[in-house]
């Protein structure tokens, strides 16, 4: 993703970068991106290791509030796994 401003595809006002917060049971977990179906798994809930893993960056508009998510950098697993 090459940088410079995003710009709201509905009204084209700026886009400002955040990210999407979850709640979660004993803390935060910031959203990652995981290739594929997820698949349960008993101690971990959701089966995540060794599968593609990326960061969400998400953009809100000034304006209206649209928010649009990339998944653009790799990254680890967050979260109750160990920041
Ligand atoms: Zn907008």
């Amino acid at each position: 993703m090459t940088n410079g401003t995003k710009k709201c595809p509905d009204c084209a006002e700026e886009m400002v970068e955040g990210f999407i917060l979850d709640m979660a049971y004993g803390g935060t977990l910031v959203p990652r991106w995981i290739k594929g179906r997820p698949e349960k798994s008993f101690w971990e809930g959701v089966k995540a290791k060794g599968k593609e893993c990326r960061s969400v960056e998400t953009y809100r508009c000034v304006k209206c509030g649209l928010l649009r998510s990339y998944a653009v950098t790799e990254a680890g697993l967050p979260g109750i796994w160990g920041y």
